[in-house]
């Protein structure tokens, strides 16, 4: 579906324009240890966006002084390939990919136990081969499946989604019309099991109500995006098993 205006209306007989309740997901496939090289790796599509995540490490350092004397430090870099959107983007870091590797390595950092890796370096690659709005949260949730498949220690893993506001409704997994047309986004990282948010942003505004109905709906969403999380991996080892 492509549209790049404003649509009248978002929610019509109560289903969006790509035929969703309000609180329903798109469609998720996710597949760890793809990459040979890469220590850890998960490829996934949610509905329209395809992302890899690979991880190396722990190693060494470089370069040298940025190495920490009594835990690993924590690199990620998001990428958008300049072909993942339908105007060509122009290729290299920009200032959305630098905020959001940040706030994407703040929100994966609380559930690794880097104290046990001093003086090396964890890197983590998402390349966003293309882009459908919740690239962040898609990006977040692949990486904590690389991070756990390439064995590095982990208390848990971290789940993320967008929710947002379209024609004055909250709504769970916003894709672009919605992201882009809509009236608020919230990207939401979370620790399921504890509950403890790990990223939140917004663009646009909620009333109390609403942000309250919007975090009740991230939590329902990451908890089903942690299932898919954990049947993936699962399904990883299981094949090794069979191998
Ligand atoms: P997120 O992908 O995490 O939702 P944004 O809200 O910044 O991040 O972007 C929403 C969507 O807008 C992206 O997923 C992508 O589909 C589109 N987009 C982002 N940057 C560009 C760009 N430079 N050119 C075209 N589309 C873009």
């Amino acid at each position: 579906m492509e549209i790049d205006e404003k649509p009248e209306r978002f929610i019509v007989d109560g289903l969006r324009l790509d035929g969703r309740k309000k609180d329903e997901i798109r469609p998720i496939k996710m597949e760890a240890g793809v990459m040979n090289r890469a220590d850890g790796s998960c490829y996934i599509e949610w509905g329209n966006n395809k992302i890899i995540a690979a991880v190396y490490g722990p190693r060494e350092v470089h370069p040298r002084h940025l190495q920490e004397t009594y835990r690993a430090i924590l690199r990620y870099r998001y990428n958008m390939a300049s072909f993942a959107v339908d105007e060509r983007r122009r290729p290299g870091p920009d200032r959305r990919s630098i905020e959001i590797s940040k706030v994407s390595r703040e929100a994966i950092e609380p559930v690794l136990m880097l104290e046990q890796y001093p003086r090396s370096s964890i890197d983590v690659f998402v390349e966003v081969l293309q882009a459908d709005a919740g690239t962040r949260a898609a990006g977040i949730t692949a990486a904590s499946v690389a991070l756990a498949d390439a064995g590095i220690p982990m208390r848990n893993l971290v789940s993320a989604i967008s929710v947002g506001k379209v024609d004055g409704e909250v709504v769970l997994d916003l894709n672009k019309i919605e992201d882009n047309f809509g009236d608020a986004d919230m990207p939401v990282a979370m620790i399921v099991e504890s509950g403890e948010v790990t990223l939140l942003q917004m663009d646009g505004i909620f009333t109390k109500n609403e942000f309250i109905e919007a975090m009740e709906l991230a939590k329902r969403g990451c908890s089903q995006i942690y299932d898919i999380q954990r049947d993936c991996l699962i399904s990883k080892y299981k094949k090794l098993d069979s191998d």
